[in-house]
């Protein structure tokens, strides 16, 4: 049995527990408690506050765990990351009051920065050889400025509504995260077998992310034209039609680069386009 910490709310806690569910892996329908074992795969799921994730997986209360690499970055205890998962996004940076002028890092000497990854802007100031005055507090770190209880503020940052609305600007984009997998470095033999298999189905699910299925009639003279056309495609497959002349090309294609070529397909004489979801890929 694998143990897997996972954030038990909050803004990863839906996707882990979409990629989990993706993954074939269905819990016991028992009342929600911290520790849920799956019915269908050897993985019991401790529910954790983000916080305490990286910690309890270096520690061997939990096997594996799903964080944000910002977290992991600050509480770096020697576990170690076996997959970034694509998802939660965001970057870590340093904003200021939006109307203060800014050059470059001189800015924050001596300054008073509010944040909850004192271990990330320590680094950061230091490799830089900026001096000031770090002052931890949770949540909310982005009011600090605007009430007087910092200059600036070292906080996530992902679509910049926040910061635009406590009259601050981003000035300095210190690291980008994303969810990440992470491992107790010296797992069993049996435990890294559950984990081999549950990363080969990850895998499965995130290649299958953002790709579609397209199916399409060409004439036959058209074909290499339209292979040449559809991105990334290396031997798609061609299936000959009952009315002469005509073929049947299936392929694989990268959804955000469909609208790119629809345009081409079409002229090319492409005819009864179809696109269909992927559920899992496997290489
Ligand atoms: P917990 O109660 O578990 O301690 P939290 O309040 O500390 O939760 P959340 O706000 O749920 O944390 O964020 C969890 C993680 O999601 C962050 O550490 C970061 O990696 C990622 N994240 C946070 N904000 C965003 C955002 N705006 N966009 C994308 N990802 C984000
Ligand atoms: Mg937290």
């Amino acid at each position: 049995m694998l143990r897997i910490a996972v954030q038990s709310k909050g803004r990863l806690n839906e996707d882990t527990m979409c990629l989990l569910a993706e993954s074939g892996i269905k819990l016991s329908p028992s009342k929600r408690t911290l520790l849920v074992p799956s019915t269908t795969f050897p993985l019991e799921i401790l529910f954790l506050r983000d916080d305490d994730i990286p910690q309890s997986v270096a520690n061997g209360t939990a096997d594996v765990g799903i964080v944000g690499e910002n977290e992991y970055v600050e509480k770096h205890q020697g576990s170690e990351i076996v997959k970034r998962l694509g998802f939660g996004k965001c970057r870590l940076s340093l904003a200021i009051p939006k109307d203060e002028e800014y050059n470059n890092l001189n800015w924050f000497a001596g300054k008073k920065i509010a944040t909850s990854y004192p271990e990330i802007l320590a680094d950061f100031l230091k490799k830089n050889g900026v001096k000031a005055d770090i002052h931890v507090i949770t949540g909310s770190v982005e009011i600090a400025p605007g009430i007087g209880l910092a200059d600036a503020i070292f906080d996530i940052v992902s679509s910049g509504s926040t910061l635009v609305s406590n009259r601050l600007k981003e000035v300095e984009v210190v690291m980008k995260s994303e969810a990440i997998m992470i491992a107790h470095p010296s797992l069993p033999k049996e435990k890294k077998e559950i984990l081999a298999e549950l990363l080969f189905r990850i895998d499965s699910v995130l290649y299958a992310d953002g790709k579609k299925y397209i199916m399409l009639n060409a004439p036959n003279e058209k074909l290499n034209e339209i292979v040449d056309i559809l991105p990334g495609v290396k031997s798609p497959t061609i299936i000959p039609l009952s009315k002469e002349g005509w073929s049947s090309l299936h392929s694989v294609i990268e959804e955000k680069r469909f609208w790119e070529v629809i345009g081409k397909l079409k002229s090319c004489g492409a005819q009864g386009i179809l696109v269909l979801p992927i559920e899992k890929m496997i290489l």
